[in-house]
């Protein structure tokens, strides 16, 4: 397999002479979604992202910001991060030879994020605030020393994550009817939209997929008009009051004729948990925003029997454990007694 953006080079800002970093990311499952299916009344499909090396789509824009940080000379790389970011940089890094530095708002990552970043050898530290704050110092340092900054504001974060959209339209033999997704820092709905352009340009595909973006009711900006100043959702991946991706988010939407829309922490445990319960797919909650927001658009009518719906499945279930066992029945503790495991299961002969 050649690594992903050396598969998709005519479409990247790569050479022959630029030294690829990869893990073995992208080419991930596009699985269709019988349930959902059946509930929205089309056809609707998950691209399963948690199955990249670092456990989520993170990976396909950190490949190409690690390997043109190495390009041009190498140095440390850092980022601000709700833990994917983080966790996708430190692998990079770590594979590259390189320093990895991740500010991270104290006590608001999910637990399997920050033990990824911890244990590929990056320097954290936990800001005393919000994402957002993390973000702007992160900006500043990267003006006034030489280290990389890797969030979704470097333009070879947004390329790599074009991928997405390639492999979608490969996948499928056609680009879909809609594409359903979380949206936090409105880097990846821009990345999605830039890549289907592109390959529609390239005449690989006709019709252009609607957007459909869906944000947490508390922390929604793009929907409100305004940042919010204190961002909270049970979804952390997409705890975020003011993204940098603003203005492309906009243009994906109108350009598209799509939507960005909230959902709330409720309508988001329940797709979450109905992911798992009815597809067998386990993902991180802000994962499951995106398939909230559609299966809400589902009972309005808004689909049509011929439509597909790509839903980006965007971060691995493992990567926050404590949100899925938060949500779930605690498993009943017995004794060492078949009887009584049996009689509990309601087992009969
Ligand atoms: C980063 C992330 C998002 C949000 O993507 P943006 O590009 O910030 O909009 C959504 N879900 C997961 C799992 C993420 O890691």
């Amino acid at each position: 397999m050649p690594a992903l953006i050396r598969k998709y080079s005519e479409y990247l800002s790569v050479t022959d002479a630029t030294p690829v970093v990869t893990l073995g990311e992208g080419d991930t499952p596009l699985l269709p979604a019988p349930a959902l299916s059946r509930q929205v009344g089309a056809e609707v499909y998950l691209k399963v992202e948690g199955c990249n090396p670092t456990g989520s789509f993170k990976d396909r824009g950190m490949t190409m910001a690690v390997s043109k940080a190495l390009e041009s000379g190498g140095g440390a790389v850092i980022c601000a991060s709700t833990g994917n970011t983080a966790a996708s940089a430190a692998a990079y890094a770590a594979r590259a030879g390189q320093d990895c530095l991740v500010l991270l708002p104290a006590g608001k990552v999910a637990m399997g994020k920050l033990a990824q970043a911890v244990l590929c050898g990056a320097k954290v530290v936990a800001i005393k605030g919000n994402f957002d704050q993390a973000l702007e110092i992160v900006r500043l340092l990267s003006k006034q020393y030489p280290v990389a900054m890797v969030n979704s504001l470097n333009p070879y974060r947004i390329e790599g994550q074009t991928t997405g959209a390639f492999e979608i339209v490969d996948q499928l033999g056609a680009s879909p009817t809609y594409q359903a997704m979380p949206v936090g820092n409105a880097g990846n709905i821009s990345a999605y939209w830039a890549g289907y352009q592109r390959y529609h340009d390239a005449g690989r595909m006709k019709r252009m997929p609607k957007m459909l973006g869906f944000q947490a009711a508390g922390a929604a900006p793009l929907v409100l008009g305004e940042p919010v100043s204190d961002p909270e959702t049970i979804a952390s991946a997409i705890r975020i009051g003011n993204p940098a991706g603003w203005r492309t988010a906009i243009e994906a939407r109108d350009q598209s004729g799509g939507l960005i829309e909230m959902v709330t922490d409720e309508e988001i445990v329940a797709a979450y948990r109905d992911l798992g319960r009815q597809e067998g797919v386990f993902c991180e909650p802000a994962s499951a925003a995106g398939v909230a927001g559609m299966l809400r658009l589902g009972r309005q009518g808004y689909f049509n029997p011929g439509d597909t719906i790509v839903c980006i499945l965007t971060g691995h279930g493992l990567k926050d454990p404590e949100t899925a066992l938060s949500v779930s029945p605690e498993p009943l503790a017995l004794p060492a007694d078949s009887a009584q495991v049996a009689t509990h299961f309601g087992l009969e002969r």
